[in-house]
């Protein structure tokens, strides 16, 4: 990440809308957004293979879900968060991972510009390619900053996005029974 890049874009962002980018309150304001870009974009150029490459083996083959899991990130269109839970789930294939890695998968794809779509489609595929399992489901439900202070100004409306991996595929009783699972 370039901090100089960011710091000289916040400068003129500030200009552009009409600000003095030297008075007082806004002097630290370049610097402060370079730094939360490190935490907010820090998903950037990461990968899920250092989380999901640590693995365990196996006997039982069960569903193994994680849901609500909460996360941030931000909309590529308008550089605004949008925030909310993913939830998870794959069938193993003789190999699982920590619970933990999961959590950090959602991560490395939420800390960078996105649009919820991909996220999702994103997270089912690192899955799939990492663990190789017979099947992922990832659901993410989120809240868009973009759609509630500004455009169409619907707070509380949540945007559902699901991806359906492997033997989730075609399976829609295994679907329902993710969907039942994520309601409990
Ligand atoms: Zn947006």
């Amino acid at each position: 990440m370039n901090a100089e890049k960011i710091k000289e874009a916040v400068r003129l962002f500030l200009e552009g809308i009409g600000e003095n980018p030297e008075r007082e309150g806004l002097l630290e304001t370049p610097d402060r957004v370079a730094r939360m870009c490190e935490e907010i974009y820090g998903g950037m150029g990461q990968s899920a293979k250092e989380h999901l490459s640590k693995q365990f083996t196996v006997d039982n083959n069960e569903i193994v879900m994680v849901k609500d899991i909460t996360f941030y990130s931000t909309c590529e269109h308008h550089l605004l968060p949008f925030y909310g839970k993913a939830h998870i789930a794959y069938i193993p294939n003789g190999k699982v991972v920590g619970l933990s890695k999961l959590a950090r998968t959602v991560e490395v794809y939420a800390r960078r510009p996105q649009i919820q779509e991909q996220l999702t489609g994103q997270i089912a595929d690192a899955l799939e390619k990492y663990i190789d399992p017979q099947g992922v489901m990832v659901m993410i439900e989120a809240e868009h900053m973009c759609m509630t202070m500004r455009g169409i100004k619907k707070p509380g409306s949540l945007t559902v996005t699901y991806a359906a991996r492997g033997c989730f595929k075609e399976d829609f009783a295994k679907q329902k029974m993710f969907m039942e699972m994520v309601k409990q």
